[in-house]
């Protein structure tokens, strides 16, 4: 691991005060990183990957509204630093927006849960081999225009849908899927003040610029997810296909959530993990859905509108399959649920 330097921030001014000047957001070459759990940034510090010269620990921020889950009648409001295995566990969220506690406890392991922020879980970084092995020299994530290892390589865990030719890594997460499907707005503050903006927004598809992974400003530091409440968010559910039972990153994922009332659709939300570059909001699919008796036929069909854009490499193909199967189980589940 290379020298950097630690700052421990008391306040969030402080933190995004104290952010280097000249950083882009959380990217790759950026100088300055934010230090919550740890479980990703700390990782990929010890194998080279990410190389910030200043680290600023904002875990005493977690006494501020970043470290609590606040909810009533007119919003669920979840503060970055929040650790995953709380929202998880917190009875209100499993009873009012069960995606949101799925897509939690599906995802990596307890202990990581209880140390792992929810901030730091939507920004965490692809798991593609050939980015975390600086052996490769081609990634044009890690090293701009230097190629991409994997269009050629062993790509089967990658994504089919918003690749570019410079870039195949799969968006690894979970729970931003969850927000996606739900609307949910993330609340920003940065040097020049506060804003927020749709979740849906904040991951850019690689195009020709696959190190640039978010829309975050320079120093912009996640504060909460915002979920206001809508009539889909009790019928909705997390489904997670993958190589192995637990403590996996999906092959194929599904949020969904559903207003349905005598059989009838009048509202579906999707959002696909595993099988994209970015948290994928599957909105043709929606499309179909919306004001149609529920069906096996029409889940069908949405699942291959889901898919109709699909690129597939040499080893990944079968994700497309086993995304639309994902898909359709998941709104056949959902549709059965009860509101
Ligand atoms: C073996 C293993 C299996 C895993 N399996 C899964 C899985 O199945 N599903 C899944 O979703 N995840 C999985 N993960 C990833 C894990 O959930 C993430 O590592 C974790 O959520 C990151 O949160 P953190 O608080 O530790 O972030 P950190 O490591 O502290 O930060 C990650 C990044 O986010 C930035 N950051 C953190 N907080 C903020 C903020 N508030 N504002 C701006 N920037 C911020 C940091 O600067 C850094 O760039 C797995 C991880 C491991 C190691
Ligand atoms: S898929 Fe993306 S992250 Fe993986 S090697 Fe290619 S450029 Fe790098």
């Amino acid at each position: 691991m290379r020298p950097f330097i630690y700052t421990r921030a008391n306040s969030p001014s402080f933190a995004v005060q104290t952010f280097p000047s000249g950083s882009a957001g959380p990217d790759v070459e950026s100088p300055g990183q934010y230090l919550a759990g740890g479980t990703n940034l700390i990782d990929l510090m010890k194998i080279d990957v990410l190389r910030p010269q200043h680290v600023i620990d904002i875990n005493a921020l977690a006494s501020s509204p970043l470290g609590i889950i606040s909810t009533n009648a007119q919003e669920l409001r979840l503060g970055a630093l929040v650790h995953m295995a709380d929202a998880a566990d917190h009875p209100e969220i499993n009873r009012a927006v069960p995606v949101i506690a799925q897509s939690l406890r599906l995802a990596a392991s307890q202990q990581l849960r209880n140390m792992a922020s929810l901030g730091g879980n939507v920004l965490q970084r692809t798991r593609c081999p050939y980015y975390r092995d600086v052996s490769y020299s081609q990634c044009n994530k890690r090293r701009p225009g230097s190629g991409c290892a994997a269009l050629d390589g062993f790509n089967r865990m990658h994504a089919v849908l918003g690749t570019s030719d410079q870039c195949i890594a799969t968006y690894p997460g979970d729970f931003a899927q969850a927000l996606i499907a739900l609307d949910a707005q993330v609340e920003l503050q940065g040097a020049n003040g506060t804003r927020a903006i749709s979740v849906g927004a904040l991951h850019r598809r690689p195009g020709d610029r696959p190190d640039l992974e978010t829309t975050l400003a320079p120093g912009e530091m996640i504060t909460a997810f915002v979920i206001k409440p809508a009539p889909w968010m009790r019928r909705s559910l997390y489904l997670k296909i993958r190589d192995r039972g637990s403590y996996e990153f999906a092959l194929a994922s599904a949020a969904v959530a559903m207003d349905l009332e005598d059989g009838r659709v009048r509202e579906a939300r999707i959002a696909l993990g595993g099988v994209a570059t970015v948290p994928w909001r599957a909105q043709a699919a929606e499309a179909l859905l919306r004001d149609q008796l529920f069906s096996e036929a029409n889940a069908q069909a949405a699942a291959d509108a889901a898919f109709a854009g699909a690129r597939t490499r040499e080893h990944n193909a079968f994700k497309v399959e086993l995304g639309k199967r994902t898909l359709k189980r998941a709104l056949t589940e959902v549709a059965a649920m009860e509101a």
